[in-house]
């Protein structure tokens, strides 16, 4: 490329709506065009591929969204389907691209399983698109939460973490299945991994899970923190709303709704 056609077509950056955005050797981005107060500027769909390969894998379709489906079908051969997580900004798609596509769909528990692929057991190391790509179970945003960990390229092997860890802001529990002391090993567990680049499932891509879990780690230490003086001042008996109003007056009233989930399981970790 001459510099004439870098000036016309730079590179894209965060957030590239509609454009496959280049990331590492091995993995791009096709951010939905689903912005919101959980998705933040969408949803990533992540295509994998490795060198000299014509084939791609596809971690999370996204939601049920035309544009964005036949965005992803357009890409190229897609043998094999990931799926991070349970909510449907992540899977709603599923059968609209297996459609197009015939995709196999695999992820933990048989509700997103099409094709015969099985479900997504963690250790496991699938070979597809010329890449190694390693399941670990990192619960409980959701209970069935995972990340993938990508070898294949020249780089040291990035981690797609989902919603475990996104690239702006942080994860909310999921109030039916989530649970803190589950995600605070999880964190513990992708911090293990070292300073390898975060494809998360929302917001930009960064250089150091490392750096970006221990960070994690020591917010919800605060907010433990927090809740344990708000409880001292409230009472023990204090219900998360209560705290909710209390700690949480640095947070836009439209979230609380939100926080109150993130507290109650606050709760639960430090009641158990
Ligand atoms: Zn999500």
């Amino acid at each position: 490329m001459t510099s004439g056609d870098a000036a016309e077509n730079p590179e894209p950056v965060h957030p590239a709506y509609g454009t496959l955005r280049r990331v590492t050797d091995t993995a791009s981005v096709l951010l939905c065009d689903n912005p919101g107060m959980m998705t933040l500027d969408g949803t990533n769909t992540w295509v994998l591929r490795g060198p000299g390969s014509d084939e791609i894998v596809i971690v999370d379709p996204g939601p049920d969204d035309d544009a964005h489906v036949e965005r992803i079908a357009a890409l190229g051969t897609i043998p094999l389907v990931l799926i991070s997580h349970k909510h449907g900004d992540h899977t709603d798609a599923i059968d609209a691209l297996v459609d197009r596509t015939g995709a196999v769909v695999r992820a933990v528990g048989s509700g997103f399983l099409r094709g015969l692929g099985g479900p997504l057991t963690d250790g496991e190391v699938i070979d597809a698109a010329g890449l190694r790509i390693t399941v670990l179970a990192t619960p409980r945003h959701t209970a069935d939460s995972l990340s993938f960990l990508v070898d294949g390229g020249d780089d040291d092997g990035a981690v797609l973490t989902a919603d475990t860890v996104l690239g702006r802001g942080t994860t909310v529990i999921d109030n039916e299945d989530g649970s803190l002391r589950a995600y605070l090993e999880s964190l513990r567990r992708l911090r293990g991994l070292g300073r390898r680049a975060v494809l998360p499932g929302h917001g930009p891509d960064l250089p150091d899970l490392e750096a970006v879990a221990e960070t994690y780690l020591q917010h919800r230490e605060e907010r433990l923190g927090q809740v344990r003086d708000a409880l001292r001042v409230l009472g023990e008996d204090a219900t998360a709303r209560q705290i909710v109003e209390h700690v949480y007056t640095d947070v836009d009233e439209k979230l609380w709704d939100h926080a109150e989930w993130s507290v109650q399981a606050q709760l639960d970790y430090l009641r158990e």
